[in-house]
C-alpha cells in the first residue's frame, strides 16, 4: 500500500474510532490496544540508545503491511475491516511475544500499529540476525491462516520489511524509512513474504519516487499518447475493433512502453487519473473515427483496465460520464481486464463488473489462458470475449509443444462457443498462424501480422493482409 493510501486509511480509522486530536497523541492505538506510532517512536529511541551502549545485543525492526487490505473494506465494509485489523493485531502480538507496556524505557519486544494496515514489531536482545527472520516467517504463517469475520471466511497475506540494528541507525525515523523500503521490496517480489533491507532498496525507492514525480508531470503536460491496434474478424477480414494502448513520450528518455511505467502508476495510485485519461481519450477518438469513417468504421474500441481501477467503486459512474461526454453509445466500448487480475480480487471484481455490464459496456478477459482461473468462477463474471494469450501463438506453434498448444487453444475456442463467449487470438505474427486460427474457427485475431499499434489517423487507410475463406 502506498503512503497516500495508508494516510487515507488512518484518517478513516481515526474517524471510525472516534477521532484523536494530534496534540494529545495517545500511547495506545484505539482500535487494537497496541502501541501507537508515538509510543513506538519513543520506545525505539531507548532501544537504539541501549544497542549503541551494548553492541553485542542486537535488535531488529519488522515493518508489516497487509496485502490488498483495502479490498476487504471495499468488499465487506469498514466494520469488517476493523474486525480483521483487531484479529491481525492479536496474532502479531502473540507471535512476536510483544509486551503492551507503553513506558518508553520498557525492555523486550514491542508491537505497534502505525495506522491503516501497517504494523511494526521490534525484537530486542537478538544474538543473531536470523532470529528475526524466523519471527518474520512465523508472522507470515500466523497471519495467512483463515479469519472469520461476521460469519464469513476471509484470507489475507502480509508483506514484511526487516531492518537490523547493525545498520548503525541513529534515529527511529531512518529505521522506519528503510523498513518501509524493504516492505515495498517484499511486495514487488510478489507479496506474502519478507525482505531484508539492503542499500540497493533505497536506490530503487529513489528511482520509483523520481519516476512517480515525472509521471505526475507527464499527465499534466500531455506526454501520454494512445496508439490503436486493429482487431480483425476472421470471417470477413474487416477491422471490427481497435485496442487502445498507452505510450509515454518522455522528453528525454523517448518513448516508454507501458510495461515500464504502469506498475509504478498502479503502486502510486496514479493509475486512476491515467486510466480515466485513457478511457476519455479513447472514447473521444473513437467518436471521431465513427464520424470520419461512417459505416466502414470498426464496431468498438477496447480499453485496458488495471486491477486498481476495478477496486474503485466510482468506476461505473466515471465510465458513464466519459461515454456521455464523448457522445458515444456504450456498445462501442469494450473493457479488458487480465485473467490473473480478475481472479485475485474476485468479490470486488464481480460487483464492479456487474455494474459496468449493466451500462451496456462489453467485457473481455485479457491474456486468457495464463491466469489459472477455475472455469467455474470465471462463469460468475458477465464476460463477452476471451483474448487468447499470445503465448499460444508465437513461435511455440512450431515447437515441440506445438501440437499440444494448438489442442488447448482449440479446446478454449470450443468452450467459449458453448458459453456464448467470443474469442480474439492475440499475438498473430504469421500467415500460418492466421490460417490455423481460421481452421479452428476462432472469431477474431490481433497481432503484428494484421497491424501494429498505430496512431488514430493511420487506421482509416490501414489494409489487412487477410485471405478470407469463402463460405462452403
Ligand atoms: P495487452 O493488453 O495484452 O496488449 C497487447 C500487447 O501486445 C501490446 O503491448 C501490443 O503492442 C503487443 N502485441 C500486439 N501484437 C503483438 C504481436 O503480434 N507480437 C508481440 N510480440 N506483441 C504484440 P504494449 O502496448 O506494450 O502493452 C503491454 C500491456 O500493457 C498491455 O497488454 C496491457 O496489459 C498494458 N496496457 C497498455 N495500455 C494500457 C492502458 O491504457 N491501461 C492499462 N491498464 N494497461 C495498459
Ligand atoms: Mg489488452
Ligand atoms: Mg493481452
Amino acid at each position: 500500500m502506498t503512503h497516500s493510501e495508508s494516510q487515507i486509511l488512518s484518517l478513516l480509522d481515526g474517524e471510525l474510532s472516534g477521532g484523536v486530536a494530534p496534540e494529545e497523541a495517545p500511547a495506545r492505538d484505539r482500535l487494537t490496544g497496541m502501541l501507537s506510532r508515538e509510543a513506538l517512536l519513543a520506545r525505539l529511541g531507548h532501544t537504539i540508545a541501549r544497542a549503541a551502549a551494548q553492541p553485542r545485543s542486537g535488535f531488529a525492526l519488522l515493518f508489516l503491511d497487509l496485502d490488498r487490505f483495502k479490498l476487504v473494506n471495499h468488499a465487506y465494509g469498514h466494520e469488517a475491516g476493523d474486525q480483521l485489523l483487531r484479529q491481525v493485531a492479536e496474532r502479531v502480538r502473540a507471535t512476536s511475544r510483544a509486551t503492551d507496556a507503553v513506558l518508553p524505557t520498557t525492555r523486550g519486544n514491542a508491537a505497534a500499529r502505525l495506522g491503516g494496515d501497517e504494523f511494526v514489531v521490534v525484537l530486542e536482545g537478538l544474538s543473531r540476525p536470523e532470529e528475526a527472520h524466523a519471527v518474520a516467517e512465523r508472522l507470515l504463517a500466523a497471519l495467512a491462516a483463515d479469519y472469520w469475520i461476521q460469519g464469513t471466511r476471509v484470507t489475507i497475506s502480509a508483506s514484511i520489511g526487516v531492518v537490523h540494528s547493525d545498520g548503525g541507525y541513529g534515529n527511529a525515523s531512518d529505521l522506519l524509512r528503510d523498513a518501509d523500503a524493504a516492505m515495498y521490496a517484499a511486495k514487488s517480489a510478489g507479496r506474502g513474504r519478507y525482505a531484508v533491507f539492503d542499500a540497493s532498496m533505497s536506490q530503487r525507492t529513489r528511482l520509483r519516487v523520481d519516476t512517480e514525480r515525472e509521471l505526475r508531470a507527464a499527465i499534466d503536460t500531455e506526454q501520454l499518447t494512445l496508439v490503436y491496434q486493429p482487431i480483425v474478424s476472421l470471417q470477413t477480414g474487416a477491422v471490427v475493433g481497435i485496442e487502445a494502448l498507452v505510450r509515454w513520450q518522455h522528453p528525454v528518455k523517448g518513448l516508454i512502453p507501458p510495461a515500464e511505467f504502469l506498475p509504478i502508476a498502479v503502486e502510486s495510485g496514479l493509475i486512476k487519473p491515467i486510466g480515466e485519461w485513457v478511457a476519455h481519450k479513447a472514447c473521444r477518438d473513437f467518436a471521431r473515427l465513427l464520424r470520419q469513417m461512417g459505416a466502414a468504421a470498426p464496431e468498438f474500441v477496447s480499453v485496458n483496465l488495471s486491477r486498481r481501477q476495478l477496486g474503485d467503486p466510482a468506476l461505473p459512474a466515471t465510465l458513464a460520464a466519459i461515454l456521455h461526454d464523448a457522445g458515444l453509445e456504450p456498445r462501442h466500448l469494450h473493457l479488458e481486464i487480465t485473467e490473473s487480475e480478475l481472479m485475485t480480487d474476485f468479490a470486488v471484481a464481480k460487483q464492479t463488473l456487474d455494474a459496468i455490464k449493466a451500462l451496456g459496456i462489453a467485457l473481455s478477459v485479457d491474456d486468457f489462458g495464463t491466469g489459472y482461473s477455475s472455469l467455474a468462477s470465471l462463469h460468475e463474471f458477465p464476460i463477452d470475449i476471451f483474448k487468447l494469450d499470445r503465448s499460444f501463438m508465437a513461435s511455440s506453434m512450431r515447437s515441440a509443444q506445438g501440437p499440444a498448444l494448438v489442442a488447448v487453444a482449440h479446446a478454449m475456442i470450443l468452450l467459449a462457443r458453448n458459453i456464448n463467449v467470443r474469442v480474439i487470438a492475440e499475438g498473430v505474427e504469421t500467415a500460418e498462424q492466421l490460417a490455423l486460427l481460421q481452421s479452428l474457427q476462432c472469431d477474431m485475431a490481433q497481432g503484428y501480422f494484421l497491424g501494429r499499434p498505430m496512431p488514430l489517423e493511420a487506421l482509416a487507410t490501414h489494409r489487412v493482409p487477410l485471405q478470407v475463406q469463402s463460405e462452403p
